[in-house]
């Protein structure tokens, strides 16, 4: 029996292929874990990923073509239109083909799904485990239970995802890193509780969080390293930094085994000021760029969201990774309910004196899911009527909740968004000496695709690193 994945995430780039790029894009780890489970189970698996689709015609010409038995959708909140009609077209085209829904949006709204009668099945939660078994009662005719609650399994029983589903290139995060570039997993989870964002993730992943072995993620990055040439990666966790010790030995046994590839990770200011010398070490072993939500430079505000961080921290952290030498993406807010203007600028003052790397803006938007999402609903402040505009874009002409000048906002965005002249200077400086390798690797990358037409990319990276071509 065979599984098709369907990835149907346009709410932010739309259908592109018609005008996009497709080779470099980013994969998604929830279905890639699934495919690994899948095909270990003896399914064969494949893919429609919307995004490197022409428009919907397209996606039922592959619908038709593959002739799907099984659809498995992963679904986040802003996708929910699009994987609904996707489900129609599906069940358009082969009414009996069954239809599994999973991921985020299923597991915090599930009454949003149960009772559209084309979908077969939700698996709520890690669904790992529970699809696998699933699977297994469609292929011998059962008849399961419309929702299925998954069950967590231990980090190192996962098998590592099966990249071969997404048949691309991943995008560097930031044109520095050198390509090939991978995201990987690390853990699952985080302890935290910023309204904005959590319980959802709780609500996936259980309390706390969970880490692999540093002996399986060693050995998955020797295998990216020692059979697809890997160069960078980014470590995909929602804070990778959480767990100090297992920090400090994975540092360890990373440069133990001679790695020196540069990566990416994602944490929290208050990690950092609590553990310079686990950054130090960090930077020493090859991080170059950490992801912070500082969020707000307010300390009303940041209270408010529950961030557990005080702009005092927020500022101390950015001057530890600066010291240590490690770029810093900035993601920060504005627009929260109760945050006034002047309020809002004092985030683009910390901005500037955070002086990022990247400095990524976002409006405030109530996400099903969070803490403040049941707050807006309470005060009847929201303004989003549709799934498709649960995205925090700036750029987006649609205000996201009440009482909210979003004029005013959008001057403080670009305001914050003015690079200081040092960070200027560095860029181009990174511009000169890393841009080069990847548009050479690119430029050759592209020339195989055209003479080995068909070829899986990871395949064409495999045949460079072993020198056939
Ligand atoms: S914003 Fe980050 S740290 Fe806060 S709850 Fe969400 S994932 Fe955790």
């Amino acid at each position: 029996m065979k599984v098709t994945f369907i990835y149907p995430s346009i709410a932010l780039s739309g259908f592109k292929a018609s005008s996009g790029e497709t080779l470099l894009r980013n994969i998604h780890h929830g279905l890639c874990y699934l495919s690994a489970c899948a095909k270990m189970a003896g399914f064969a698996t494949e893919l429609i990923d919307l995004s490197i689709l022409s428009g919907w015609d397209h996606f039922r010409r592959e619908v038709e073509s593959k002739k799907i038995e099984v659809a498995a959708i992963t679904i986040m909140s802003p996708d929910f239109p699009y994987a609904i009609k996707a489900v129609d077209i599906i069940k358009e085209v082969n009414p009996r083909a069954v239809i599994i829904v999973g991921g985020i949006h299923p597991t915090i709204a599930p009454e949003e799904l149960t009772s559209n009668p084309k979908i077969d099945y939700i698996v709520r939660c890690e669904g790992e485990k529970a699809f696998v078994s699933l699977l297994e009662s469609i292929k011998s005719g059962k008849k399961a239970q419309k929702v299925i609650f998954g069950e967590q399994m231990p980090m190192d029983e996962l098998p590592y995802i099966d990249r071969y589903l997404f048949d691309c290139l991943e995008s560097p995060w930031d044109f520095f890193m050198p390509m090939p570039f991978f995201t990987i997993m690390a853990g699952r989870g985080c302890s935290y509780n910023c309204r904005f964002c959590a319980p959802a993730s709780k609500m996936v992943h259980g309390k706390g969080s969970r880490r692999r072995s540093i002996a399986s993620v060693m050995a998955e990055l020797k295998e990216l390293e020692n059979i697809y040439g890997m160069k960078s990666f980014m470590f995909h966790d929602d804070c990778f930094t959480e767990d100090e010790k297992w920090v400090m030995e994975f540092c360890d046994a990373y440069r133990q085994a001679g790695f020196r590839l540069p990566f990416i990770c994602q944490t929290r200011a208050d990690i950092i000021c609590r553990h310079p010398d686990m950054i130090r070490k960090l930077a020493h072993v090859g991080l170059r760029m950490a992801q912070i939500g500082f969020e707000s430079g307010n300390d009303r505000v940041l209270r408010f969201i529950s961030k557990g961080v005080t702009l005092k921290q927020n500022l101390e952290a950015a001057r530890i990774c600066h010291s240590n030498g490690i770029r810093i993406f900035a993601n920060y807010m504005l627009g929260l309910p109760t945050e006034t203007n002047a309020e809002a600028w004092d985030t683009v003052r910390m901005i500037k004196k955070i002086k990022p790397y990247r400095a990524s803006a976002a409006f405030f938007t109530p996400h099903p899911g969070s803490y403040l999402y049941d707050y807006c609903k309470e005060k009847n402040l929201s303004l989003i009527d549709d799934h498709e505009d649960v995205v925090p874009i700036p750029e987006e002409d649609k205000p996201k909740i009440k009482g909210v000048d979003y004029a005013f906002l959008k001057t403080a965005v670009a305001e914050s968004r003015k690079l200081p002249l040092r960070t200027k200077i560095m860029e181009r400086m990174d511009k000169a000496l890393f841009n080069r390798h990847n548009r050479r690797f690119l430029r050759m990358f592209r020339d195989l695709v055209g003479r080995y037409p068909g070829r899986h990319k990871l395949d064409l990276l495999r045949m460079i690193k072993e020198g056939r071509i």
